[in-house]
Order: structure tokens, then C-alpha cells, then sequence
């Protein structure tokens, strides 16, 4: 669940094992998180833990109320995993009027509430740090929560951990990063794990498998070169997202 923007020299060799080794020309590697009792991990609407329907509403940190942000980057985030559905996945972005922090988000972990995520833009890395997680690599965490304990595999609520100072120290293409972590994100936190796949196609092989094109949403790093804003999901992803919440 952690998107890293560190080890690229090492992608190579994964997707030398992945590509040759195990996938048809045509076949997709994603593959969700598994529940307790076996069964695949995803949202669920009218629901014991969820009495809402679809669309999830999803609730931004005040700081993401800016400019750079909400006006193409989150709003497409929102589009490309609802593309192709009939019923969307999220609801139009909102915004907070406050900023989380250790406590309140505590608190919403203690008791999330149903059909609603809360993506938090982490300032100073003090939330990153009181979770352990290293702000120097990890560009953001997702976090889909099960309420009932007798179905695991149900998700009814979540969180997206974003880290700011690692986003926003890339400059000219801080967009770039925060488009494609909240993407990758957001797909945790709707049940998908890491994806294996690099391109698999001749076609992308002859280009580079890690090029922006090529990398599934839900791979475990960072692309090199990082897809523009508004970028379609993945082929991959997008059949993911059309099992698990499709047509
Ligand atoms: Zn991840």
C-alpha cells in the first residue's frame, strides 16, 4: 500500500520476471486485496457496515482547496476511476474546512464513518512519521477499513495518507506526482493491491516497458517519467475497476 518513488533501478528486473516468464501477450495481473475468509476485498453499499449507496464521498484537507489541485488534478483523479461506469465510483470532490491531524485522524480511524474517504495532505510529515512510515521514499498510503467483523471482506469506509513535502519537491511536475499517487491510492483504498504487470504488449516492449504508458496505476513505484494529468487508468487497472464495480 505504499507508493515509492525509490528503487527504479530494480524495476527492470521485475519486469523481466513478470513479463517473460509468467503473462500471455494479453493477459492482466492485478489482483485484489484478500479478506480474512478468503474472498476478495470490496466497497459494499446498503450494507450492514454501509447504509449508503454508491457514489463514495470523498473529503479533501482544507490545504487541497487550492488552485493547483482542485481544478484538474483531483477532479480528474475522480474521472478516471469513474469512467465507463454506470454508477460513478465518488462523488464530486469536497473539501474540508479544516486540516487533519494526529488526532483527528485517530479519531476517524477509531470510528470511520460509512461511504466516505478522507484524504489528508500530511504538511510537515508528522502524520507519515506517528504511523512509521518513512517520508523520505513513501509518496502516499490507502487504506480501505471493514467494520463487521463477520464479512471482512467488506469495505466501507477509507483513507489516503498523501505526503506533501515529497510531492510538492518535484517541482514543475508536482501535479504530475499528486495526480498519479492519489490515482494509486484511491485504488487501495477500493480494494486493489499492487499490480505486477509492466506493459506487456510488443508494442510497449519496443517503447520501454516503464514508460508513463506503461505502467499500471496500481504498480508498487513510481514511474520515471510520471503521466500527465488527466491520464486514463491503466488497461490493467481498468479491468480491475470493471470486475470488482463494473459494468
Ligand atoms: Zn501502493
Amino acid at each position: 500500500m505504499r507508493l515509492s518513488r525509490n528503487r527504479l533501478r530494480l524495476l527492470p528486473v521485475l519486469a523481466g520476471i513478470a513479463v517473460v516468464s509468467f503473462l500471455p501477450s494479453s493477459a492482466f495481473a492485478w489482483f485484489p486485496f484478500i479478506a480474512s475468509n478468503g474472498q476478495p476485498s470490496k466497497w459494499v453499499w446498503n450494507s450492514s457496515c454501509n447504509s449508503g449507496s454508491r457514489p463514495i464521498a470523498v473529503i479533501y484537507d482544507a490545504a487541497m482547496n487550492v488552485s493547483w489541485m482542485k481544478d484538474s488534478v483531483i477532479p480528474g483523479v475522480h474521472a478516471s476511476w469513474n469512467s465507463g461506469l454506470i454508477t460513478s465510483l465518488f462523488q464530486s470532490p469536497n473539501y474540508s474546512a479544516s486540516n487533519s491531524t494526529i488526532s483527528s485522524v485517530n479519531s476517524y480511524m477509531r470510528s470511520p464513518p460509512a461511504n466516505t474517504i478522507r484524504v489528508v495532505w500530511d504538511s510537515d510529515g508528522s502524520i507519515f512519521s506517528f504511523f512509521g512510515i518513512p517520508t523520505s521514499s513513501v509518496l502516499g498510503i490507502g487504506l480501505g477499513f471493514n467494520t463487521n467483523s463477520s464479512r471482512p471482506q467488506d469495505i466501507c469506509s477509507g483513507m489516503v495518507l498523501l505526503n506533501k513535502a515529497l510531492i510538492e519537491s518535484y517541482g514543475g511536475f508536482k501535479d504530475r506526482y499528486l495526480y498519479f499517487t492519489l490515482q494509486h491510492e484511491l485504488g487501495h483504498v477500493l480494494g486493489l493491491a499492487h499490480s505486477i504487470a509492466g506493459d506487456n504488449t510488443s508494442s510497449g516492449l519496443s517503447v520501454g516497458v516503464f514508460t508513463s504508458a506503461s505502467v499500471p496505476t496500481m504498480y508498487p513505484f513510481a514511474p520515471a517519467v510520471m503521466p500527465a494529468v488527466g491520464a486514463s487508468l491503466h488497461a490493467d487497472d481498468a479491468a480491475a475497476k470493471k470486475v470488482l464495480y463494473g459494468p
